[in-house]
């Protein structure tokens, strides 16, 4: 037997293993992420390492292989069983064990990130002119320049204020002492949440309580399990969480709670913080790297209880961790995209397994997978249908498009949208108009009946091309654009063109005078772009908020009393088997965002498909039909969750040599594939053929047992490994794609 050790795990370059041989007494003993000592170097310095695989391969010269000395302890530590659990990824998703131990190890940073001081402005808008009047007017032009430039921009790097606008540090004082601007360093993070401990008493509903309750009596008898709470918006699912986790945390252990970094607001973390005060810390993007790895120091060395973070706190070293909740749990960025292209869900559910925790998953609109599993018996499910508050549903309208076109209306606003636009905006209330663009792959349809072209094979949609063609992106199949629609003749056969800009621009110009605020790609591209542009509208500094799905989550706007979804369709005929799973939730949650606070809120859902399963059961807020629907569909198709798909991305800047690869690799495919337990499709072209001048394809593999793809991926790797033909291709493999390539 030999082993490969790991010796020094929280080095930045972590790519070094070593081969060991495994003594005779320690047969049988090792397993992977034991912490052992070896011999190490020319003095052989007994030194600690990490078990992470064990074969019966010697890879270098017998004569030259040390043997490991012996086993460090039983227990194993916090890095040993991250080192467990990015084995256990690199087996599920593919790719390296070094790419694995990168994902799963809190790597120290060589330096100390730098302390970035910053500028902030304190004074809201109106203030900061204000002032700004009244320093120019004083000639106080420093001051001046400063405030004006914060004006544009609320946060300024304290260099750039220093050297480019030539401010000096007691003019920044000054005007910190008149609460003008506040100088932050790097502290911030630090402790990224201030409040007090409050002790609120709260009287939990009885949907709260059973699923509280019964999660308890499981724990207290040491049962572990997942649990799936498919609770409304606004039932009182974080509370839940917050109870759960706080009995948890009495019992000496530690929590992660993992929500999608764009809902994971200041409203939420503060109610943490109500309950665990400093023992709550928060990980989120605009971290740095020597940031994170503080943060993930404190969790080790024992000063938090509570992880909160978007995917990567799943690998938060606690030493007891006794619960993982995951909120919004259908989300696609729990997803990753680099390898290992891990789903966090299955990821933390495989960490719990391995260190006695348990699981909890929260949605109003839980994932197919999550579900079937909740079915099948595998989580316990509890339900909470009822809104804790006052307020009750938003009353949700289909608009007809096609019925739009018939009375003669191209505008992309329905008149029943508009009446009720034009009552809100005389009543003071706000409206968000939302384009789900998200997936939208270039699909064609008829305006006059709704038919949508889809590939005969799979049952998604086809994409137009540049070249004319219609292309599906699983299987390859290609036929030409039809010119006219095969179901009703007409020539009106059409891609849908509008952008967040133009629907913008036909906003103003048939409300002119109002104030609206668009959010999208370009207007989030600064840091922070994202949260101004929903604070200002928080604000009621615009009437109307349009955007992409970034807008319907994250904040409350209690004064949000209409939603309009200006085609459903977008999302509906994306390219790939989730479309319709994706536009259900992305539709509730729409819904979700109307009337919010004291006043009863409406939604208009406009489509050319108003009979679309996925459409009707979300204007009818009906989960289940819609869950029935849909899981029909994936069984008769064979897709996930009824059966498991595993996509092979391969890259090259030679499309030859792509091709080539592809075949042989579909070739290798079809002779493991004897008892024909995988259906092998493609391999065909993806959406994005070409980034940066390298090639794409992808070849899609389907079985019904994940398992039977594991094996097949392992075949696969060790093919492309030996063959020097794969040098220039890069292979990557996901497990159940959440988006299409
Ligand atoms: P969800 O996470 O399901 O959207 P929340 O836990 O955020 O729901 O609850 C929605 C609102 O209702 C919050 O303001 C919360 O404080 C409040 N709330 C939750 N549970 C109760 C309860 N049992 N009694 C009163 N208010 C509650
Ligand atoms: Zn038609
Ligand atoms: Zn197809």
């Amino acid at each position: 037997m030999y082993a490969d050790i790991i010796i020094d795990i929280t080095h930045e370059k972590l790519d070094k293993v070593f081969q060991y041989a495994v003594p005779s007494n320690l047969e049988g003993k090792l397993s992977v992420g034991m912490e052992v000592m070896v011999p190490f170097g020319r003095g052989n310095r007994s030194t600690k390492g990490y078990v992470i695989c064990l074969g019966n391969e010697c890879k270098y010269d017998p004569s030259k292989i040390k043997e490991i000395s012996g086993i460090v302890s039983d227990s194993m530590e916090i890095e040993g069983k991250l080192v467990a659990l990015a084995a256990w990824m690199k087996e599920q998703y593919g790719g390296t064990m070094i790419q694995a131990l990168k994902t799963v190890l809190p790597i120290k940073q060589k330096e100390k990130a730098k302390v970035k001081k910053r500028v902030r402005l304190l004074l809201s808008e109106e203030e900061g002119k204000e002032k700004l009047e009244y320093f120019l007017h004083k000639n106080q032009k420093a001051r001046a320049r400063l405030l004006a430039a914060l004006l544009d921009e609320p946060t300024l790097e304290y260099e750039l204020v220093l050297h480019k606008l030539n401010i000096t540090l007691s003019v920044i004082r000054a005007m910190q002492e008149q609460g003008i601007v506040a100088l932050e360093s790097k502290q911030v993070y630090r402790n990224p949440v201030e409040g007090t401990k409050e002790n609120i008493q709260i009287t939990y509903t009885k949907e709260q309580e059973n699923a509280i309750g019964d999660f308890w009596s499981d724990y207290e008898k040491d049962i572990r399990g997942t649990y799936l709470i498919h609770g409304v918006t606004g039932s009182g699912k974080t509370e839940v969480y917050i109870e759960m986790i706080r009995r948890v945390v009495e019992l000496g252990k530690q929590a992660i709670v993992l929500i999608p970094e764009i809902a994971l607001t200041y409203q939420t973390v503060l109610r943490f913080y109500r309950t665990f005060g400093d023992r709550v810390s928060i990980m989120n993007s605009r971290l740095s790297a020597g940031e994170r790895s503080d943060q993930m120091m404190r969790a080790k060395e024992g000063k938090i209880d509570v992880m909160i973070g978007p995917r990567s706190a799943l690998f938060t070293p606690f030493k007891q961790l006794g619960l993982i909740v995951i909120d919004e749990e259908h989300e696609s960025t729990y997803k990753s995209e680099q390898i290992p292209r891990y789903h966090a869900r299955e990821t933390a559910i495989a960490r719990a397994n391995m260190e006695q925790a348990s699981v909890i998953l929260g949605s109003a609109t839980p994932s197919m997978e999550a579900m079937y599993r909740a079915r099948n018996g595998e989580y316990k499910l509890f339900e909470m249908m009822n809104r804790t508050g006052r307020h009750s549903m938003a009353e949700v309208y289909t608009v007809d498009l096609r019925e739009e076109l018939k009375k003669g209306n191209r505008s992309i606003l329905s008149e029943k949208l508009q009446t009720l636009m034009e009552e809100r905006l005389e009543r003071n209330e706000q409206i968000m108009l939302f384009l789900n663009r998200r997936g939208y792959s270039g699909f064609l349809s008829c305006r006059e009946c709704g038919y949508v072209v889809k590939c005969p094979h799979c049952d998604v949609a086809l994409s137009l091309h540049n070249s004319g063609k219609m292309v599906c992106h699983y299987c390859g199949h290609e036929e030409t654009k039809p010119s006219c629609c095969p179901q009703c003749g007409s020539v009106h056969l059409g891609q849908f063109r509008a952008g967040t800009q133009q629907i913008e621009k036909i906003v103003k110009e048939r409300f002119p005078g109002v104030h609206v605020l668009r959010m999208d790609m370009d207007t989030t591209r600064k840091k922070d772009g994202h949260e101004s542009i929903l604070s200002a509208f928080a604000n009621g500094e615009a009437q109307i908020l349009i955007g992409t799905q970034m807008i319907v989550k994250g904040h409350d706007f209690p004064n949000v009393t209409l939603v309009g979804v200006l085609a459903a369709d977008l999302s509906l005929y994306a390219d790939d088997y989730r479309a319709g799973e994706r536009t259900f939730q992305l539709l509730t949650q729409a819904a979700g965002r109307a009337g919010r606070g004291e006043k009863k809120g409406e939604a208009v859902i406009q489509t050319y498909s108003p009979t679309h399963y996925a459409i009707k059961t979300a204007a009818a807020q009906d989960y289940e039909a819609f869950y029935q629907e849909e899981i029909q569909y994936r069984d008769l198709m064979g897709y996930p969750p009824c059966e498991s798909l595993l996509a092979v991305l391969l890259s090259s800047e030679n499309l030859q040599l792509l091709d080539m690869g592809c075949r042989y690799l579909k070739e290798f495919a079809d002779r493991l594939n004897k008892e024909k337990k995988i259906d092998i499709i493609g391999p065909a072209t993806p959406g994005i053929e070409k980034i940066n001048d390298v090639y794409r394809k992808v070849l899609y593999l389907k079985a019904q047992r994940y398992d039977t793809l594991v094996k097949v991926k392992n075949y696969l790797e060790k093919y492309i490994e030996v063959n020097p033909g794969y040098l220039n291709i890069r292979v990557q493999f996901d497990f159940n794609p959440m988006n299409i390539f």
